[in-house]
């Protein structure tokens, strides 16, 4: 017996603490850095669990983190309740509607999968291993990031699961001002228990990516920047400059080799666009290029999916400059324990103001640089988190101020956190986060604390 058991009874889902069985495999997240061990670790199996655990948590004055894949956890929740929504997975798709209806732990696969059979596309990323809801309360940048925007732009509805334990809908007219927080504040307001999103018609796309050697990065990004500057809204892409781990699962061209690739995915268009970059970058060691459905190209990246420890950070920038381009490689050489680096880049549909407006702000940034790097001990770790602080130190004079929460490194402070805002989008979080989380129970994030 021990004092949750009473609690435990309740439950659909299940729950552990220390010493029971399977307690080891669940106190984690996705991303291993953050060792957490929570006192209770509760796999919700309904809304009703959701709202069972956040009352427990603020009767009894818990530490209360919500989580659903993992892979965004920022900070570790010792002694107190995870509310792991990872077993509501369930997705519904209104086809005439073009409208997705998610679950709070459903990853983005199974919504593209249900999408798929009607040719409709949500707004994934490069991991369809995410939570599609999480993602979409950071903002969410996808592989239509252009043509369609931010996927918190596109995010209709929400039932919510606020700090007293109360579901509520959020919606244009039923607690608007929730509606337009949750859209880019990420999951400071409460538990999404359901998230209702825009889809598109998407039949078909080019996607892939070609790849060349290392040393001809500086070149290639060179390249590939001025193509930016050219291209349609159709035309969403990002350049990677990467170690590639000698893994057998690796193409053989790149593996254990120093890369620097180009990805794209074009929604439209005859080709043209793409046939005018491969022409100017010439002959790569591996081109994969190719006429795709939606499904076929956001399940073909080339993300990791086994839990790990990562770290990295981001920074934006207004152009890519050759003193940017040069500070990027030195960061991530041949040898350097931060081994590769992405520059995204943004504008077209993500750059104008959406129909109805939300939290998302920076929209005018043209790219996003985000390093990564693996830190399997605390010395690796501290190696890796010096070499990152001293890259992107350097790279600071070419950088503009701001941030985007889905790519803010772990352990965000409120002025962290502060710098992925407009200020005017900041206080109105303020206040919106003073309406429905007074005490900030939701904190375990990247925390917009009340305001006064
Ligand atoms: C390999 C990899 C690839 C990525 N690619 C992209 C990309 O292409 N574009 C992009 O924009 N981002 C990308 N990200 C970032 C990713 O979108 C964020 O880490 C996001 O927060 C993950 O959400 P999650 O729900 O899977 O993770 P979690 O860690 O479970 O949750 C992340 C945050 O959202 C909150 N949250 C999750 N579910 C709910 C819910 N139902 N209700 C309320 N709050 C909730 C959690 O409390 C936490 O604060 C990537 C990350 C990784 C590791």
């Amino acid at each position: 017996m021990n004092h949750f058991d009473g609690f435990r009874a309740t439950l659909a889902g299940q729950a552990f603490a220390p010493g029971d069985d399977g307690y080891e495999d669940v106190r984690r997240p996705w991303n291993l850095l953050i060792d957490q061990r929570p006192a209770l670790v509760v796999l919700a199996g309904s809304v009703a669990d959701v709202q069972a655990t956040v009352r427990l948590a603020t009767e009894r004055g818990l530490p209360l983190a919500v989580q659903s894949s993992g892979h965004g956890a920022v900070h570790p929740c010792d002694d107190g309740v995870v509310l792991n929504v990872s077993r509501l997975t369930g997705v519904a798709v209104d086809a005439d509607a073009q409208v997705a209806s998610i679950d709070a732990g459903a990853r983005w696969r199974a919504v593209l999968e249900a999408a798929a059979p009607h040719e409709l596309a949500g707004l994934s990323g490069t991991a369809p291993t995410v939570g599609a809801v999480g993602y979409t309360l950071g903002g969410g940048l996808g592989l239509l990031l252009r043509r369609y925007g931010f996927a918190a732009d596109s995010v209709l509805a929400a039932d919510v699961v606020t700090a007293d334990g109360t579901l509520v809908h959020a919606s244009e007219t039923e607690n608007p001002e929730l509606l337009w927080a949750l859209k880019g504040g990420s999951g400071n307001f409460g538990v999404v228990t359901r998230l209702q999103v825009r889809l598109y018609h998407v039949p078909l796309v080019q996607t892939g990516m070609a790849v060349y050697p290392g040393d001809r990065a500086a070149e290639v990004l060179a390249t590939w920047a001025d193509w930016t500057g050219s291209v349609s809204d159709d035309v969403t892409s990002a350049a990677m400059v990467m170690s590639v781990p000698p893994l057998p699962s690796v193409p053989e061209p790149m593996r254990g080799q120093h890369v620097v690739m180009v990805r794209a995915t074009i929604a439209g268009g005859d080709g043209a666009e793409l046939d005018a970059l491969r022409s100017a970058l010439g002959t790569p060691l591996m081109d994969g290029f190719r006429t795709a459905t939606y499904l076929e190209a956001a399940l073909s990246g080339m993300e990791p999916t086994d839990p790990m420890p990562s770290t990295g950070d981001s920074a934006l920038l207004d152009e890519l400059s050759p003193a940017a381009v040069d500070t990027l490689l030195e960061l991530t050489a041949p040898g350097s324990p931060v081994p590769g680096v992405e520059i995204r880049h943004l504008g077209g549909a993500a750059a104008k103001d959406p129909e109805q407006p939300s939290a998302v702000s920076h929209r005018d940034a043209r790219y996003v640089a985000a390093a990564n790097a693996l830190a399997p001990t605390p010395e690796q770790l501290a190696v890796v988190r010096q070499r990152l602080a001293d890259g992107f130190g350097a790279l600071e004079p070419h950088t503009r101020p701001g941030r985007l929460v889905n790519f803010m490194p772990a352990r965000s402070t409120p002025e962290t956190v502060q710098a992925a805002f407009s200020p005017a989008a900041y206080q109105r979080l303020r206040e919106v986060k003073r309406t429905y989380d007074p005490s900030n129970v939701f904190r375990f994030n990247h925390n917009i604390p009340p305001a006064p």
